[in-house]
């Protein structure tokens, strides 16, 4: 009946007594198996750290943005208070202006009627009222210089081409009274009583009111800050930069973004110096400002950096030990396990013929001895000797005699090749081999064909050497035990011997009585 725990059994049997590096080497891999996991969880402890210090460097700057954010809308809700105040006192311009008994007045209460609102106002430049020909008419303070002309300025021409221009925030310019201070102007349109152009009062507001908004503003080392006007004019710029005053920025790409939404937030290298820069922006509520905050990248990942730095050389230091602990471990490991498979090996193998030597024969015919009583299966036995063989070492050399026994051990090996068989180098030139499942006819083939193949082999020149075998062949239910079987093909062997050598003579314990003996001699063999 087909038994798959015992074909597993065998199998294994099998796998552990075959000879050669291939079993130690496929025991000694796998203590790689500690290497390979010290790696696995050295590069898991490598991938965790760097997600979170990914993670880390997502949170650096959607920190930057929000404070971005908060700079820009603190510096935005001054701008929209400053520029309504402006407009307040404008308005106030505008409407006493139109009162043409303010134009009859002595020059002083014409100006305190016209413009005493507007003193109030901080970083003022000064106040105008400019008539609809662009000469000025009024100013705040000191004499009207009836030869300045303002008809060439943006606030001047919008006014005069659009009635419900509003308040208009000019482009910057230098101013023509005030020793070309670097301004910009918050300007209204007066109307004549029939709705026709009349002129313009504007307050001059200096660059300067800007720019201290913007110095206020920490950004850090290589960080910007800017106003623009919506067109993409600059009105001022942390750090202050002259040149930069007055400039388009709107024709570079980077900036084109500020005109989506209110507010927002970019990353791009900035077209005037090239710094990678986080830009957060946001336009002035009822003005046509736009604020921006840009603090440099590498400012703003810096903690970051040097954080990580610390973090990832920990991480490789810790992980590249770890992987290297896991392999020299692995390497003693594999060595060990290889020193302790040769060992076996050694402790079980003869080592000239590398057979199973007595002691193996000896605890392998005991387990299929006790294997056979289970199955209530048969079980032979061969027992081989080398005739002559004192003689032919004598004649020829131990060394030559040595390779005589390595070819008859491997001939006796070719014979018995069934996974369950068992071959020994029972001891000098004598060999032994267990047939389990094999009846007493099959075992004595199995002989004669031992006993054949070593009459055929053919060593240099040496003459040709014979063998003479005994077979035994029992069931353990008979009673008796392994050694008894043994003893008994030896038994055999010295029967051959005695009969002239080189032939085959058996017991077959299945077919007599314990004590009886039943002959296999080979015919042939008996009578030569
Ligand atoms: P018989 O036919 O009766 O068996 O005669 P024999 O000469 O073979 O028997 P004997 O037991 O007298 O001699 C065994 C010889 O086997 C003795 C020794 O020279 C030789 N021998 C034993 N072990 C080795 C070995 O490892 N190498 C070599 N070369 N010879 C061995
Ligand atoms: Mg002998
Ligand atoms: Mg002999």
């Amino acid at each position: 009946m087909f038994n798959p725990l015992l074909v597993l059994r065998q199998w294994f049997r099998h796998l552990a007594r075959k000879r050669g590096a291939a079993v130690s080497q496929a025991v000694g891999n796998r203590p790689f198996l500690t290497g390979i996991a010290g790696t696995l969880i050295a590069t898991a402890m490598a991938g965790l750290t760097l997600a979170t210090l990914y993670s880390g460097r997502t949170d650096a700057l959607n920190h930057a943005r929000e404070t971005s954010a908060n700079l820009v809308s603190l510096i935005s809700s001054d701008l929209a208070r400053n520029v309504e105040i402006y407009d307040l006192s404008l308005q106030e311009i505008v409407h006493r202006s139109q009162e043409p008994t303010v134009w009859h007045l002595p020059d002083d209460l014409r100006r305190t009627v016209l413009f005493d609102r507007a003193t109030l106002a901080a970083y003022l430049g000064g106040a105008y009222v400019v008539d609809e020909h662009g000469v000025l008419k009024a100013t705040q303070e000191g004499p009207v210089n009836k030869n300045v002309r303002f008809d060439d300025r943006d606030y001047f021409v919008v006014h005069q081409r659009n009635p419900s221009a509003g308040l208009f925030v000019s482009h910057p310019f230098r101013s023509r009274l005030r020793e070309r201070e670097l301004s910009f102007a918050l300007s209204r349109r007066i109307d004549a009583r029939d709705g026709s152009f009349a002129g313009v009062a504007l307050l001059a507001v200096r660059i300067a009111y800007l720019q201290r908004l913007l110095d206020k503003v920490n950004t850090g080392r290589d960080g910007t800050a800017f106003i623009l006007l919506e067109d993409g004019t600059v009105l001022a710029r942390k750090p202050y930069a002259e040149a930069i005053i007055g400039v388009d920025v709107d024709r570079y790409p980077q900036y084109q973004v500020v005109h989506s939404g209110t507010a927002g937030s970019f990353i791009d290298d900035s077209p005037i110096d090239h710094v990678r820069r986080i830009y957060s922006y946001a336009h002035v509520p009822d003005t046509p400002l736009v604020v921006i905050v840009a603090p440099a990248l590498d400012d703003v990942l810096a903690p970051w950096r040097k954080r990580s730095a610390v973090a990832g050389a920990l991480t490789f230091t810790l992980g590249a030990v770890v992987v290297l602990v896991c392999w020299m471990l692995a390497f003693a490991l594999r060595d060990k396990v290889r020193a302790q498979t040769r060992l076996a090996e050694l402790a079980a193998t003869d080592p000239l013929t590398r057979l199973s030597n007595r002691r193996t024969l000896d605890r392998h015919l005991d387990e299929e001895w006790r294997r056979a009583r289970r199955n209530g299966a048969v079980l032979s036995v061969l027992f081989i000797d080398i005739d002559h063989f004192k003689r032919f070492n004598d004649t020829y050399g131990h060394a030559a005699g040595d390779e005589v026994l390595t070819a008859v051990a491997d001939c006796i090996a070719s014979v018995a090749r069934r996974s369950i068989d068992v071959v020994a180098r029972y001891g000098g030139e004598e060999f032994a081999v267990v047939l389990p499942d094999l009846g007493a006819s099959a075992a004595a083939n199995s002989a004669e064909k031992v006993r054949r193949g070593v009459e055929a082999l053919r060593i240099r020149q040496l003459p040709a050497v014979t063998v003479s075998v005994g077979c035994a062949t029992g069931r353990p239910a008979d009673g008796r035990n392994a050694q008894e079987l043994l003893a008994a093909a030896d038994a055999q062997l010295y029967t051959a011997k005695a009969a002239g050598r080189n032939q085959v003579q058996g017991v077959d314990w299945t077919q007599a009585p314990p004590d009886g003996l039943s002959d296999h001699t080979d015919p042939e063999k008996r009578h030569a």
